[in-house]
């Protein structure tokens, strides 16, 4: 799939990234839980380990009982400490999905945060917990060219069962510095359900090659709606290609 226009650019804009090129990891745990990678690494996924204190986290990722794990966890007070090499397939994402990818912990490093979790007391991320993230993070996005559309949260690729790092994570904090997508500030797509692009980009997910639109709205139609091919995305049109969409992303048809 091609990534044309999401590929990380920090340093060009934003913020300068804080010195520290070296040294940012200041101990080593091993951590059993790991694996073979079977996809290159193209994704991060930041998490809240949701424990009451650091120990109580690493002892967690570290025992063969628990069966999972990180690359990294950072401490509140800005410790890193890496559990599995990052050639490694680390088990903290669980069943998830992100852009085609089913494997994502196959496909990503993964950063867990000292953090009590919305379990036991959600508190904002300290200072020093985002600034030791910042430069790791960084250095892993260039190093392994991973777009900023890929730098994700747990919530963000397994929406049924996790919510973590959660509300109070400072993702515009995070965009500032070029290390994920920010919130757009500006929307012109305006009414999405009464928008040419929109439609388009729901038929290219529902299968069909959109390079040519009208054609393909055409086509559509003949498949869909037979009764009308003019390649004019109408009422009926939209509703048609929606109801087909929903019915089969949530499993009702196959
Ligand atoms: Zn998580």
């Amino acid at each position: 799939m091609s990534e044309p226009d999401d590929s990380s650019d920090f340093g060009d804009v934003g913020k300068e990234l804080p010195e520290s090129p070296d040294e940012l990891v200041h101990r080593k745990a091993h951590s059993p839980n790991f694996d073979e990678r079977t996809l290159p690494i193209t994704m991060a996924v930041i998490h809240y380990t949701e424990m009451v204190d650091q120990g109580f986290a690493i002892e967690r990722l570290c025992d063969p009982e628990a069966k999972v794990s990180a690359h990294y966890v950072i401490g509140r007070g800005g410790e890193v400490v890496q559990l599995v090499p990052e050639a490694k397939r680390a088990w903290h994402a669980g069943l998830s999905y992100w852009r085609g990818i089913r494997d994502v912990n196959s496909a990503s490093i993964g950063f867990e945060l000292d953090h009590p979790g919305h379990k036991y007391g959600y508190t904002p991320f300290p200072d020093a917990q985002f600034d030791a993230l910042v430069p790791l993070l960084a250095r892993v996005v260039k190093q392994y060219g991973i777009p900023r559309a890929n730098v994700v949260g747990h919530s963000d690729v397994a929406p049924a069962r996790k919510i973590d790092p959660g509300e109070l994570f400072p993702w515009d904090r995070l965009a500032e510095y070029g290390l994920c997508l920010p919130i757009p500030d500006k929307l012109e797509a305006g009414d999405p359900f009464d928008n040419d692009a929109a439609f388009y980009l729901a038929l290219e997910r529902f299968g069909y090659d959109i390079t040519d639109g009208h054609k393909a709205v055409e086509a559509f139609q003949r498949r869909w709606r037979p009764r009308r091919i003019d390649g004019e995305i109408d009422g009926e049109v939209r509703a048609i290609l929606f109801q087909l969409l929903l019915d089969r992303d949530q499993g009702k048809t196959r």
